[in-house]
């Protein structure tokens, strides 16, 4: 059996395909991956979406997302895509063992935040361990938070929390920003922000909630601990497109490129959220990306599909 539509990733672009897609009678099969809900699943409170007035958790977000894909007859697979085959339609997608065939594909399988695998990361995530300050920032007014990062994203970070924060750290490990000038322009001479050259965090200190970090001195080895109450982490993001190497247009740093809409480089195949996008990397703005992608494959489907 040839399924229409195929959505690969669930988070908010892979659902929101899902209901426009089912809603346009195409019967998606969402192939949602094991730790199905994307980077949402790891977030506490979500107060940008509009809509949730007083806020929503990021999981039960995610729920209410998978909810609305079901209610209009979306399929739900919950494992994850082991290899695809995009030379020729139908395309051939495997799941472990099992070989599932679509004529049109959309890929939603989002990007990971990178992190520092120090000490204490991983068990104060959510608990003032952020890699997204436009989630967490507003839970640390007053409070003195630290950024760890050189890049664009940590700048943008940075200024972004200095309107909640007394003040704000960043720690960096080499004596310059890899930003762009004039992002790094504006951290070096705002008030609120301090820098840390050649540092890099060796240790997240805390038990219940973060209570500082230990860096370490990049040319000397020498060991401090700075005491802060937020750590958020920007050192880049890695899209998840290693299931397309070779058949799907990337740029150079892996994300999937797209041309005309949603459209790959890859006719049939569309791209959404933020597998696409370095950018906003929003939880709206991926969702936005989900419906264009199914009105796009759905249009495709249209006028190319002839049995
Ligand atoms: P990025 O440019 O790759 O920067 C990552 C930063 O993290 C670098 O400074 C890097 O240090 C540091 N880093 C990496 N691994 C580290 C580790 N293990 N420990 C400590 N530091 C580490 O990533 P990004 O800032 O997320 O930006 C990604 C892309 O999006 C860029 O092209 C950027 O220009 C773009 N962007 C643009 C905007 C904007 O224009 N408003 C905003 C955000 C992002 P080194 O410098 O030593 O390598």
């Amino acid at each position: 059996m040839t399924e229409q539509l195929i959505i690969i990733g669930s988070g908010p672009a892979g659902f929101t395909a899902a209901v426009y897609a089912a809603r346009g009678g195409l019967e998606p099969l969402v192939v949602e991956g094991v730790a199905a809900g994307g980077q949402l699943m790891l977030t506490t409170e979500v107060e940008n979406y509009p809509g949730f007035p007083d806020g929503i958790m990021g999981p039960e977000m995610m729920e209410l997302f998978r909810k609305q894909a079901a209610r209009f007859g979306t399929r739900f697979v919950t494992s994850d895509v082991s290899r695809v085959d995009l030379s020729k339609r139908p395309f051939r997608i495997w799941v472990d063992d099992t070989e599932y065939r679509a004529e049109a594909i959309i890929v939603a399988t989002g990007a990971s935040a990178q992190w520092l695998g120090v000490p204490g990361e991983e068990k104060l995530r959510g608990h003032g361990v952020s890699a997204c300050a436009t989630c967490d920032g507003f839970f640390f007014k007053e409070r003195d938070i630290v950024v760890v990062g050189g890049g664009d994203s940590a700048m943008e970070e940075a200024l972004f929390l200095t309107k909640f924060a007394k003040k704000v750290t960043v720690v960096h490990r080499r004596d310059e920003f890899r930003a762009s000038k004039i992002m790094a322009e504006r951290v070096l001479r705002h008030p609120k922000i301090e820098v840390r050259w050649n540092r890099v965090v060796a240790e997240i200190l805390g038990d219940d909630t973060v209570t500082g970090v230990r860096l370490r001195d990049t040319v000397t080895g020498d060991l401090s601990d700075h005491p802060t109450e937020g750590v958020f982490v920007a050192i880049g993001h890695t899209p998840n497109t290693a299931l397309f190497g070779g058949q799907l247009a990337l740029d150079p740093k892996g994300y999937l490129l797209t041309f005309k809409g949603t459209a790959t480089s890859v006719e049939g195949v569309f791209g959404a959220g933020d597998v696409v996008d370095a950018t906003y990397r929003q939880a709206v703005t991926a969702a936005g990306m989900g419906c264009q992608a199914a009105i796009d494959a759905e249009r495709w489907l249209e006028t190319s599909v002839h049995d």
